[in-house]
């Protein structure tokens, strides 16, 4: 039995060190720096289109306001054909302002403008960098589900080499080792003096237990151990 007991602690040692490969995937640090880039960049291409909602709306109202004086000014002209001498110096004065007000708001829808032409470009500039950011992260969580993928299918090939490992028990040994399974490591092994599963050192009396073939469990995990024993010379 001590040999079968050793394949069965063996192919556990490989299903728990499956199982801990897998555990251990996580997002490298390229791709958690490359997340964090693109969330800043997602938020500063959504100021930008803020910024460049609010400077068209300033345009439109100055438009509008432009568009306004301009028919005031239209008004004021039609009004200077009928009127009589000692309205014409007023109604001119008026259109002076108009004209002076009109050539204000020009300048200011200008700069407007100019405004909104520099936030397109930083919007252009800064969603290309957000998609090329993007496209990083894609492909880095693309690697990263092929390599927790290649794990998982470990992890089944290992499940089940452990199941025929178990068929071919007699059916008592095999109730124990399962019962035991459920609760953590069922075997493990004694490796150079320590246990394969939680890699305490063993004690003198464990080791000698082991290497007379006597059932004794790991006093730190409580796998049961199979192997070498004082063997593997770990006193
Ligand atoms: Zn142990």
């Amino acid at each position: 039995m001590g040999q079968e007991l050793i394949e069965i602690a063996t192919v556990e040692e490989r299903l728990s060190r499956a199982r801990a490969a897998l555990e251990a995937v996580r997002p490298s640090a390229a791709l958690r720096a490359a997340e964090a880039e693109h969330a800043e960049l997602v938020q500063r291409v959504a100021a930008l289109e803020a910024e460049r909602r609010e400077v068209e709306g300033r345009i439109a109202a100055l438009e509008s306001q432009r568009d306004e004086l301009g028919e005031r000014l239209a008004r004021l002209r039609g009004q200077g054909d009928h009127a009589g001498f000692r309205d014409q110096s007023r109604l001119e004065a008026e259109s002076t302002m108009v004209r002076s007000r009109l050539e204000e708001l020009d300048e200011a829808e200008l700069e407007a403008m100019e405004e909104r032409d520099s936030v397109v470009a930083s919007l252009d500039e800064v969603t290309a960098q957000r998609d090329a950011v993007g496209g990083t992260v894609a492909e880095l969580r693309a690697a990263l589900d092929v390599e927790r993928e290649q794990r998982r299918e470990a992890v089944r090939t290992a499940e089940a080499a452990w199941a025929e490992a178990l068929a071919g028990l007699d059916p008592g040994l095999r109730a124990r080792i399962e019962a035991r399974a459920k609760r953590g490591r069922a075997l493990a092994l004694s490796i150079a003096g320590r246990c394969s599963a939680c890699h305490m050192e063993l004690s003198g009396a464990v080791l000698g237990a082991v290497a007379a073939g006597r059932d004794v469990d790991c006093e730190s995990c409580g796998a049961w151990l199979v192997g070498e024993g004082l063997a593997g010379g770990g006193l």
